[in-house]
C-alpha cells in the first residue's frame, strides 16, 4: 500500500500544483498537469481509486499526514494504535473527524519550528507570516536553487523551520514540475506539507536578477505551506502579486538596502493587498 500512498501524495501535489496555475498561471501548462494527473490515477487500485473521488468532490486536499499526533488538516487527535497502522502502510487509513487518507510524514521532513504563532497576538496582514529576520536584500544567487537555499537557510537560522536541506530538495522538485517565475520580476518557490506550525514566508531581493526558466526574477518569496492553508496561500501570492504589479513597489523593494527598510517596504506594499 504504500506505493499507493505514494501515487496519492503525487496526485495531491500535482492538483494543487493545477489549482495555482489555474490561479496565477497563463494556463500554458494545463494540458501536461493534466497528462501527468490522468497518469497517476491509472496507477491507483479501484479501491483506492474510489475512495479518492469520494474525498476529491469535497476537497482537493484528499490525503493528511500525521503531525505531533494530529491529523495535520483538521486537527483531530489520532489514537496511538491508528497511527502505527498509518506507519506500517498495510492498508489506507483515514481520519475518523475529516475523513482523509493519513500518512506518516518522513523524521527528515522540514516542518515549521516557530513559536511565532500566539493566537493572543493580534498581528495582522504579512506579518502573519514573515518578519524582518526573513528579509533578503542582497540575495547574492545565481541560479534558482542559490535562491531557494540562501531564503531557506535563512528560516532556518531564525528557527522558522527544522531542516533547511529537505525544504531546499522539496522546493527544487517542485520547481521541476513547473517553474514558479510567474513574470514581472517575481519568483514564488514553495514546499507543501510543511507542517507543525503556520505558513512561512521569506523574501529575497536581487539587484541583478535571477535567470529563472525563461523569466529574469529579482523578487523571490519562499514559502513553507501547511497543506491545511493551501487554498489560502493561493490568495497571499495574488495579493502579492497585485503589489508588485505596480512599478512604485517594485522599485522600493529593490531599492532596499537592509533587511529592515525591506521589511517596512513589504508591510507598506502589501497593506491592502494580504489580509
Ligand atoms: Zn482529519
Amino acid at each position: 500500500m504504500k506505493s499507493q500512498l505514494n501515487n496519492l501524495r503525487q496526485l495531491q501535489e500535482l492538483v494543487l500544483t493545477r489549482d495555482e496555475h489555474h490561479q496565477t498561471g497563463d494556463g500554458s501548462h494545463l494540458d501536461s498537469l493534466n497528462d501527468a494527473i490522468a497518469e497517476l490515477q491509472d496507477k491507483l487500485e479501484p479501491q483506492v481509486a474510489g475512495l479518492y473521488s469520494r474525498l476529491y468532490k469535497k476537497s482537493h486536499i484528499v490525503i493528511a499526514a500525521i503531525s505531533n499526533g494530529c491529523c495535520s488538516v483538521c486537527g483531530m487527535q489520532v489514537p496511538i494504535a491508528q497511527t502505527q497502522q498509518v506507519r506500517l502502510a498495510k492498508h489506507l487509513v483515514t481520519c475518523s473527524s475529516c475523513g482523509r487518507i493519513l500518512f506518516a510524514s518522513e523524521a527528515d521532513a522540514a516542518h515549521n519550528v516557530s513559536d511565532n504563532y500566539d493566537r493572543d497576538d493580534p498581528k495582522t496582514g504579512i506579518s502573519r507570516f514573515s518578519a524582518a529576520e526573513l528579509m533578503l536584500a542582497d540575495l547574492d544567487a545565481e541560479t534558482p536553487e542559490g535562491a531557494i537555499t540562501a531564503l531557506a537557510k535563512l528560516m532556518e537560522e531564525n528557527k522558522f523551520i527544522k531542516n533547511a536541506d529537505s525544504l531546499i530538495t522539496a522546493a527544487m522538485n517542485r520547481e521541476g514540475v513547473l517553474s514558479t517565475a510567474i513574470g514581472g520580476s517575481l519568483a514564488f518557490p514553495h514546499v507543501r506539507g510543511v507542517e507543525g506550525g503556520g505558513l512561512t514566508l521569506a523574501m529575497g531581493v536581487s539587484k541583478k536578477g535571477i535567470d529563472w526558466g525563461d523569466e529574469k526574477v529579482h523578487v523571490v518569496f519562499l514559502s513553507a505551506i501547511p497543506v491545511a492553508v493551501s487554498a489560502f496561500y493561493l490568495r497571499l501570492m495574488s495579493g502579492i502579486i497585485q503589489s508588485f504589479s505596480k512599478k512604485d513597489n517594485l522599485d522600493a523593494v529593490l531599492s532596499a538596502t537592509d533587511a529592515s527598510s525591506l521589511w517596512k517596504t513589504l508591510v507598506k506594499a502589501t497593506r491592502h493587498t494580504v489580509k
